[in-house]
């Protein structure tokens, strides 16, 4: 039988970096089919889910406009990039058999869907996976507050960050063996502590909304089935 799932509808946020397995740059195929296959194990469960893919395995507009590019427009390049993994994430789930729409804050109809809220609901509801495109449609803003912001927008019960490490830790776990990984912390300690879960304004939005964050790892294969059903280790950020 199917293990209890808690969750009808959940928000899946990765950074564009997590597309790109061992190497330093861009779309590693492997890599991106693997997360579709943790995404499927989900689907299968019967959650209806929501993806938003940063661009950072491709272009960052912060990183455009340290070499002098305006920054507006390196960020509108920024968005680009995160259609780019939107698609390769789009052609992996449905290389499995999983209805998947792209749903684009940048009209560009011969690529993606324009995102028309009731429109996305519907597709959670016929249980298409919905991948939110080119973050929130404006320059100065992350993957991260688009992410907030759509999982508000489509009522999700959590956003569920997949990174690199199991949860949120008071320092590097990654240097420093004392690290600690908190099983809970709240908004503000986040942003009092700077404990990079994500930036300030996400933490912010999900704060206002009582949007619970769930920091876990996507490295281990079945990991994020596993914190849908309540097994494994994550830190959840809550009010
Ligand atoms: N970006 C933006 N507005 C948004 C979302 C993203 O301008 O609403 C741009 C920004 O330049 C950012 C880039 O897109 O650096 C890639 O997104 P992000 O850095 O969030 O990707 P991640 O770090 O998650 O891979």
């Amino acid at each position: 039988g199917k293990p209890e799932v808690s969750f009808k509808r959940v928000l899946l946020k990765i950074s564009g970096e997590a597309l790109m397995g061992d190497q330093s740059y861009g779309l590693h195929p492997p890599t991106v089919e693997r997360i579709a296959r943790e995404v499927q194990s989900v689907h299968d469960l019967g959650v209806e889910i929501c993806m938003v893919i940063g661009g950072g395995n491709i272009f960052r507009g912060l990183q455009g406009s340290a070499q002098g590019m305006e920054r507006t427009t390196a960020d509108y390049m920024g968005m680009l990039a995160t259609v780019m993994n939107a698609l390769a994430m789009q052609s992996a789930l449905e290389a499995l058999g999983i209805h998947t729409r792209v749903i684009s804050a940048i009209t560009m109809n011969e690529v993606a869907e324009p995102y028309i809220r009731r429109r996305a609901v519907r597709h959670l509801e016929k249980k298409r996976v919905c991948i939110f495109a080119a973050g929130t449609g404006n320059p100065y803003f992350t993957t991260d507050t688009a992410a907030t912001l759509r999982a508000n927008e489509m009522s999700c019960e959590a956003i569920f960050k997949g990174t690199k490490v199991d949860g949120v830790y008071d320092k590097d776990p990654k240097k420093f063996d004392d690290a600690k990984r908190y099983d809970e912390v709240s908004y503000d300690e986040v942003l009092q502590k700077h404990l990079g879960v994500m930036d300030a304004s996400a933490i912010a939005l999900a704060r206002d909304n009582h949007l619970p964050i769930i920091v876990f790892s996507l490295d281990e294969s079945g990991g994020f089935r596993g914190i849908l059903s309540g097994k494994g280790t994550y830190t959840k950020v809550h009010g």
